[in-house]
């Protein structure tokens, strides 16, 4: 038992850190130890229950309904707003597209107009459910261009979208001018506040207005708010709540036609685990609404103090003033972000680079969390040290001999062996035992040496060569 825990906890030195402020993406830390600690035994106690019946499981349905009601007072809901608690963002976002779709039987090619700054999930729904994607341009500041979108809705659309804010900008689009486009084309029209809606509400308490993007907007049909990011709560739960039930009953699945049970599953999962949705419920219990105040004043402050220290790092800038919690920095070109995010790798900080895009330089985006208030000036010091580093180091490149490889590669009839060379020649794995395959890879120690190989692919072959790089990670160990 015990040789299990150390294991694992010598396992986890490995991760990035889950506590203490300094992990600017995939991680989201209240730093209130006493809640954490709430939630990760909730987890615990209902690591074995199943939400899939509610009659068997009674306190699931009542947490659930708690949460969706908590969520509903965030989001000015009127009192027909229904809701139900997922996976994740992911899950409701492909449940929105997927309810949206079955609504409108109708529509024999059903399409879904969103600005080309959503989601990937929205083209991971559009992909599994066979809704056609038809994207619209963003204005300068990378918000989305409501002419453009209302141009695009026809009678085709079962499904607008907007974010609030988007991930990879942190801006929010104008929700009600495409609400009010939307509504006229008889669109419904589903927000995307995944990431930023529970900051945003309370944002807005705080008398930090901003232009409106919840159900006080007529319109908006659903709003998809995850619990496991801003809400701080352990990992797995997001909430997806509709105006009305009429919006939500086509994202039920229900069978009689089998020897078993009859099955309803609110969600994509049929089994759905207990143990995320008591974590959220306990830490919504315990942190409350002056909790969550308190927590969205600590985080928007630190990063107003972010934005403005940033400003005063020679070679750094903000890519444009953020509405919310995610900054995107670049750099003037004296270095590069990739480079970058190794740097402050190294002084015990987590930053995430994104590429290149539609002729945009890359940039590094930073999630900021209340945990990171107490360190700004830390973060502060390691960027200015980075970018001195980076500076110092001068722009990763990638080398002619690689990037002829990669002109030559077709990223639809790549084989595992074209695949292998370029391994090899990117000094990312050594040649395989036998015949030269190579199965599996390590993580590298840094990431720059790939990232800005694949920053120099076009998005087809960036996209064939992560996967097919994943793929080389995901090997099994055998015993
Ligand atoms: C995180 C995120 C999602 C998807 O959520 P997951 O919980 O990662 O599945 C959707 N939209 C936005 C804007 C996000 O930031």
């Amino acid at each position: 038992m015990l040789g299990t825990r150390s294991h694992l906890r010598e396992l986890q030195e490995l991760d990035t850190a889950l506590r203490g402020g300094r992990s600017l993406a995939y991680v989201y830390d209240s730093g209130r130890a006493d809640v954490q600690v709430a939630a990760a035994e909730a987890v615990a106690a209902y690591a074995g229950s199943n939400g899939l019946d509610p009659s068997a499981f009674p306190s699931l349905l009542r947490m659930e309904n708690e949460l969706v009601g908590f969520g509903c007072d965030l989001l000015d809901a009127p009192r027909s707003v229904v809701g139900t608690v997922t996976s994740g963002g992911t899950e409701s976002i492909m449940l929105a597209v997927q309810a949206a779709r079955d609504a409108r039987p109708d529509v024999a090619r059903p399409r879904m107009v969103l600005p080309e700054t959503a989601h990937p999930s929205f083209l991971k729904a559009a992909r599994y459910f066979g809704v056609e994607p038809v994207f619209t341009p963003v204005d300068r500041q990378f918000r989305a261009e409501v002419g453009a979108m209302a141009a695009a809705m026809d009678a085709h659309t079962v499904l607008a979208v907007a974010s609030a804010p988007s991930y990879a900008h942190g801006v929010i689009d104008p929700v009600a001018w495409i609400a009010a486009a939307a509504s006229a084309k008889r669109v419904p029209l589903h927000v995307d506040a995944c990431i930023g809606g529970w900051i945003l509400a309370y944002a807005d308490q705080l008398g930090l207005v901003r232009p409106a993007w919840t159900f006080a907007v007529a319109g908006v049909s659903s709003i998809s708010m995850d619990l496991h990011k801003y809400g701080y709560t352990p990992k797995g739960a997001s909430l997806l709540l509709f105006r009305d039930a009429a919006g939500r009953r086509p994202s039920y699945f229900t069978t009689a036609q089998w020897p078993g049970y009859t099955m309803v599953n609110t969600t994509m999962s049929s089994t759905r685990p207990g143990g995320p949705v008591a974590g959220a419920w306990a830490t919504v219990q315990a942190l409350g609404d002056d909790g969550y105040r308190q927590l969205a004043r600590e985080c928007l402050d630190a990063v107003d103090r972010l934005a403005r220290g940033i400003a005063e790092v020679p070679g750094l800038e903000l890519v444009v003033a953020p509405d919310a919690t995610l900054l995107a920095l670049r750099t003037d070109g004296s270095c590069d972000v990739f480079t970058l995010a190794d740097e402050m790798g190294e002084r015990g900080w987590y930053v995430q680079p994104q590429m290149a895009w539609h002729g945009h330089p890359p940039t590094l985006h930073l999630t900021v969390s209340a945990a990171t208030l107490p360190h700004v000036d830390d973060c502060l010091a390691a960027l200015r040290s980075s970018v001195a580093a980076a500076r110092a180091a001068g722009p990763a490149r990638v080398d002619q001999g690689i990037l002829a490889l990669l002109d030559r590669l077709d990223p639809d009839t790549m084989s595992d062996r074209d695949f292998d060379g370029l391994l090899v020649a990117a000094g990312l794995a050594g040649p395989g035992p036998d015949s030269g395959a190579v199965e599996a890879v390590p993580l590298p120690q840094r990431m720059a040496s790939i990232s800005v190989l694949l920053d120099a692919a076009p998005p087809r072959l960036r996209e064939v060569l992560t996967a097919r790089y994943v793929e080389r990670l995901y090997h099994p160990v055998r015993r």
